[in-house]
């Protein structure tokens, strides 16, 4: 890596710079200039007041990260104001949903209100999936903590409004910043606040550069935020110069923008971008790796730059994150309340249905009678016997990973068959522990940090999220707590999650103790649990999609086609399988995309639905409003 800072960047950045798609990479520089401006060495050379004025004026607090989604607002919160459509659903139209996690039900319930006929096949016999709070009997009356989904950017409108028009509950902060950093080969084992670690390796404090002896001269004296700023300013960079020669109107500078750093940077990993074009010494890595929680090296690099705020203390706190006062299985269950009313799901879903395998319609025997025949979902019930559902049209609202144990009678379209088999997802296994008391508070308090917020290490545990006391509502009548012990991915987790319950529990309550002597919490361990999504068979052995290199552009539009168009060998046949589920959104990993998936699913059907079906005069197919066609 160079010793020189990034280009100069401010003479480009402008108020039309300045949008929701482009802040991501604006945050960055916002952050940059700042401190760059604050320490005064190249204050010459970058006028971060100037690019700071500017994004305070586009990006506040309140306008906090935003996603790529963003060009999907309007049409999205549409749909759920007002519905799909205007035209009529013919009536008796059937969707089979396969999945009653946010996908699946926020498919489901959009569908319902206007107009079709909904079956929900559940192979658990709950709603949520990947939504996982554990509650009383597993903790005490009154607390609960999060084995899937715990928190909301600021940014995730989806989400939001439907919490907002559910009136599902009251949102506060989650605190984003690491507060602590245990290091088991620094003097043997020990804990320091995260300003202390990063004031020592501004300070080059000798027995904290031996654990990375391989840094080169010029990443010593950062901090790890300061080194990974530096190392994608270029990506910024190429940004700004593809945003800058674009022409066209804003929405296409930005895409253009997109597209020309996806097409520059996506071929890499996180860990080959950070080896090979921003030439991080093997240090330089493990020290990213150590004093982070989310890093996961193999993943895409865009994809990792993209959420770059979760491993990031100083980007991390921009977000606007939050959590559900009640907690977050709220929100899958409150497609299922009585406050529905009639559009309530409950009774549109089948649970203990596990669907094995789907049969495509088959073509009429006579062409001049276009009825189109349904599509037959085969099921296991509870009591292991199969049954079958027939339907119109079909949502798969499942991760690829549990598709791919469901047989079908022919194959899809070649690109989404091999997104199926090959994109990526991450493994994770979380521990959640109950205390009598919430012993950390006092150990926030005692070094000025509050009372909360999260802890890395290099123990197995990796990442702990100790939750804000203030105006937590679990916290109000009691001095227990339940706490986040351990999140871990990819092989940590594998290892973790290998483990028995008990050693689990055991595992990371004697790691927190490692760190944490002083507060001697084994004798105040009560309760633990823990969710392994490498071996949970419904969320496929997995946690999320995250693409590997490449995969964004390569799959993600094929993953959103429908597919088996009927009739098959028609230009006209339209299709009857549709995919939602997280990984099929922009916002893969977020309860968001999962949202937007499940949207964009009825948006597709209730085109092809209103669509009305023809009447052929002249022995071909045609579309309403093509000449010789009449609706019946
Ligand atoms: C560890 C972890 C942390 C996360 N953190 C956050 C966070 O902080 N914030 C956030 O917004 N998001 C977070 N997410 C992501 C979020 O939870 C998911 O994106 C979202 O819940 C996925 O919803 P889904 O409907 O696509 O899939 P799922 O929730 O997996 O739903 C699929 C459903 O299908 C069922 N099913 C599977 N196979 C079959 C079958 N053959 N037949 C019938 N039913 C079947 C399953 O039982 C399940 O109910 C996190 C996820 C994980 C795993």
């Amino acid at each position: 890596m160079s010793d020189q800072p990034p280009h100069d960047i401010s003479e480009h950045i402008s108020k039309d710079a300045a949008s929701w798609s482009t802040a991501p990479l604006l945050n960055f520089l916002l952050h940059y200039t700042r401190e760059t401006a604050e320490q005064g060495r190249y204050s010459d050379r970058i006028s971060g007041l100037k690019a700071i004025d500017v994004l305070n004026k586009g990006y506040t607090e309140e306008d906090p990260l935003p996603d790529e989604s963003e060009e999907l607002r309007q049409s999205l919160l549409q749909l759920i104001h007002d519905g799909p459509g205007k035209e009529k659903v013919p009536k008796g139209t059937s969707v089979t949903i396969v999945g009653a996690g946010v996908s699946g039900l926020c498919a489901g319930y959009e569908l319902k209100k206007a107009g079709f006929d909904v079956t929900i096949l559940e192979a658990s016999s709950r709603v949520g999936g990947r939504v996982v709070t554990f509650r009383d009997p597993i903790f005490a009356p009154g607390l609960h903590a999060e084995g899937g989904a715990m928190r909301i950017p600021g940014n995730h409108f989806l989400l939001r409004t439907y919490i907002d028009n559910f009136k599902i509950g009251e949102l506060f902060n989650f605190e984003m910043q690491n507060k602590f950093i245990y290091l088991s080969e620094y003097r043997g084992g020990t804990t320091l606040t995260y300003d202390d670690f990063n004031d020592k390796l501004k300070r080059q404090e000798p027995e904290l550069l031996k654990l990375f002896p391989s840094l080169k001269k010029c990443e010593r004296g950062h901090t790890i935020d300061k080194l990974w700023e530096v190392a994608v300013a270029p990506v910024v960079e190429d940004f700004r110069k593809a945003y800058k020669n674009a022409e066209g109107d804003k929405p296409f500078k930005i895409k253009t923008a997109y597209q020309a750093i996806t097409n520059l940077y996506d071929k890499y990993t996180l860990r080959s971008y950070l080896q090979e074009r921003a030439n991080w010494s093997p240090d330089a890595i493990k020290l990213y790796d150590l004093s982070n929680a989310h890093v996961v090296f193999e993943n895409g690099f865009i994809e990792s730059f993209k959420d770059a705020f979760l491993s990031s203390n100083s980007q991390g706190a921009q977000v606007g994150m939050q959590q559900l006062q009640g907690g977050m299985d709220l929100v899958p269950k409150a497609f299922i309340s009585p406050d529905r009313g009639e559009n309530s799901l409950i009774d549109n879903i089948i649970f203990g249905a596990r669907v094995t395998h789907i049969t495509d319609p088959k073509p009429s025997p006579d062409p001049k009678i276009p009825t189109a025949p349904q599509i037959k979902i085969t099921y296991e019930t509870t009591g292991s016997k199969k049954l079958t559902v027939e339907s119109d049209y079909l949502i798969l609202a499942i991760p690829n990973t549990a598709l791919r144990a469901i047989t079908k009678s022919r194959p899809f379209a070649t690109a989404q068959e091999q997104a199926i088999r090959d994109v990526r997802y991450v493994e994770v296994t979380k521990v959640l522990l109950q205390y009598k008391t919430r012993w950390w508070e006092q150990i926030f308090t005692n070094h000025n940090l509050g009372t909360d917020g999260g802890l890395v290490s290099d123990l197995p545990i990796r990442y702990t999220v100790f939750p804000v006391s203030k105006d937590n509502d679990q916290f109000k009548h009691s001095r227990r707590g339940a706490i986040m012990a351990a999140y871990t991915f990819e092989q940590d987790a594998t290892i973790l999650g290998a483990m028995s319950p008990e050693r689990q529990i055991r595992i990371a309550a004697e790691n927190l103790h490692t760190i944490f002597p002083e507060a001697k919490s084994l004798e105040l361990l009560e309760a633990g649990t823990s969710q392994v999504f490498p071996s949970d068979e419904l969320a496929g052995g997995s946690a999320f999609c995250y693409f590997g290199p490449g995969q964004k552009k390569q799959y993600l539009e094929a993953m959103c086609e429908s597919d088996w168009k009927w009739p098959e060998s028609s230009r006209l046949g339209k299709p009857r399988v549709f995919f939602a589920g997280e990984q099929a959104s922009y916002t893969h990993g977020w309860i968001q995309g999962a949202m937007e998936a499940g949207l964009r699913c009825v948006q597709q059907v209730y085109a092809i639905a209103t669509d009305l079906v023809i009447t052929v005069r002249d022995g071909k197919e045609k579309q309403e409003g093509e000449e010789g066609v009449v609706a019946e």
